[in-house]
């Protein structure tokens, strides 16, 4: 009987993260200021600790993780990697399927790989209160669970229509004593800016982080935190990836293919960039970062210099974008509905290093319902995506008789999303078309930028 998780053990956890920007062919493009000119660590300094500052700019290929982030490491890593064989079964592939399972932290998502980092920096600088954005509630949960292990208040502008949606992801924020908040709220400058244009605004995950960045920048004892799309992120995310490696060396296998979902890309970061190190070495092996087809950042998007932002407070970041204003449709994947993406993960796509697959929602789901029926667990609809790409790359396999090796991040569970299981077995979830003229509008407003 061939394994089926392929378990580290606790000693095993990674003791340094690995920064991609040690092996990418070009250094990365510097964040911009309202001036057009790159903005230095000070501007950083009002709303993050130094040691995140100095984390965002390093050129490092290994930076140490603290003993006291290990220690909570854990309680849930390191995660398991699952040869998926009652899948492959199904689907008759010859294609070996792997996936690494991040529901397991308290939070049910990879999020807390970096809150925990994010709120040890944060208490070690004397921060007593944190602001945040979360869309789906999944980085509000994993904030608001590290809140009360470091002693530093939460407070949490999630995303309205998620709000509504979702409102035991706000009971388990408050659960672990967090505050949270229906963005747009009445409560910031930038709020009240959103609900004059539209007093029923459904909220998007850049009016939420201009409102938590609004309220960090007016208060000393309060930092803002982010998670995702910033170079630290990815980098505390790249645990994922150097436990899979290690994983995968257990097993005598490597992958022909990565995949991840990508909203703002620090899941696809965590879990492709181990890999990208060996790519850059010569090693074959190809990432894929898969997004919907109805928030189509890296398919669709301009690569330009964009505010992270809906208000624009963020420095300008160069980025594939549909615009700072665009306001995406409401999919059920809360996590992945962000008009832009990493800069990082954007610069490799340019560069051709990594690939991207934009799918729709409704095969989203029958792709999670079929691995729930074979594998057992119910997938984030932000997975869904990932095993959605990697259902139809096994299927080729099955054409062409090729047996590939995939490996996949299931980058949460999906216990909190019920109701949308329920909408697309009701039949009452649909495909959005590629929203080209609320994404054309929104690219008008691309803010101008001389580079050169
Ligand atoms: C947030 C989230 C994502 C998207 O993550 P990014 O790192 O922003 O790309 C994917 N899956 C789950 C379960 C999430 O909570």
């Amino acid at each position: 009987m061939s394994q089926t998780k392929i378990l580290l053990d606790e000693s095993e956890i990674p003791t340094q993260w690995y920064n991609v920007i040690a092996d990418m062919p070009n250094p990365p493009t510097p964040p911009l200021g309202p001036d057009g000119k790159p903005v230095g660590p000070e501007a950083l300094s009002a709303i993050f600790p130094d040691a995140l500052i100095e984390q965002e700019v390093s050129g490092q290929r290994w930076i140490d993780i603290p003993d006291k982030v290990r220690e909570i490491y854990q309680l849930w890593r390191p995660s398991p990697l699952y040869r998926a064989h009652r899948l492959e079964a199904a689907l008759g592939t010859p294609a070996r399927i792997y996936y690494k399972y991040e529901g397991v932290s308290p939070a049910g998502s990879h999020k807390p790989n970096t809150a925990v980092a994010q709120g040890y920096y944060n208490q070690q600088a004397g921060i007593k209160r944190l602001t945040t954005e979360t869309g789906a509630g999944q980085w509000g949960s994993s904030l608001a669970l590290v809140g009360q292990m470091f002693d530093i208040e939460v407070r949490v502008y999630m995303v309205k229509v998620s709000y509504e949606q979702k409102p035991f992801r706000r009971s388990m924020m408050q659960t672990w004593g967090a505050e949270v908040l229906a963005s747009p709220t009445d409560q910031t400058e930038a709020g009240r800016k959103i609900l004059a244009g539209d007093p029923d605004s459904p909220g998007s995950l850049g009016i939420a982080i201009s409102e938590a960045v609004e309220e960090a920048a007016s208060r000393d004892d309060t930092n803002y935190s982010l998670g995702s799309v910033l170079n630290h992120v990815l980098l505390h995310q790249t645990v994922i990836g150097l436990e899979a490696k290690k994983q995968f060396e257990k097993v005598g296998d490597y992958p022909d293919m990565v995949f991840a979902p990508c909203g703002g890309g620090s899941n696809f970061g965590g879990a492709a960039f181990p890999f990208f190190a060996d790519k850059a070495s010569g090693k074959e092996v190809r990432l894929v970062a898969v997004e919907p087809a109805s928030c189509p950042s890296l398919t669709r998007g301009h690569y330009a210099y964009d505010f992270g932002d809906a208000v624009g407070l963020t420095p300008m970041m160069k980025m594939y974008t549909l615009g700072h204003d665009f306001v995406p449709p409401g999919i059920h994947a809360g996590g992945l509905r962000y008009h832009g993406d990493s800069a990082l993960v954007s610069q490799l796509y340019n560069e051709g290093l990594i690939e991207a697959q934009a799918v729709h929602q409704l095969e989203t789901f029958d792709a999670g319902v079929l691995f729930a029926r074979n594998e057992g667990i119910i997938p984030a609809p932000e997975s869904n995506h990932a095993i959605c790409a990697v259902i139809n790359e096994a299927r080729q396999c099955t054409k062409t008789g090729e047996a590939k090796t995939l490996f996949f991040n299931l980058s949460g569970h999906g216990h909190f999303d019920m109701a949308s299981y329920d909408k697309y077995f009701s039949g009452e979830l649909h495909d959005y078309e590629y929203p080209a003229e609320a994404i054309d509008a929104a690219l008008h407003n691309l803010p101008e930028v001389a580079e050169g």
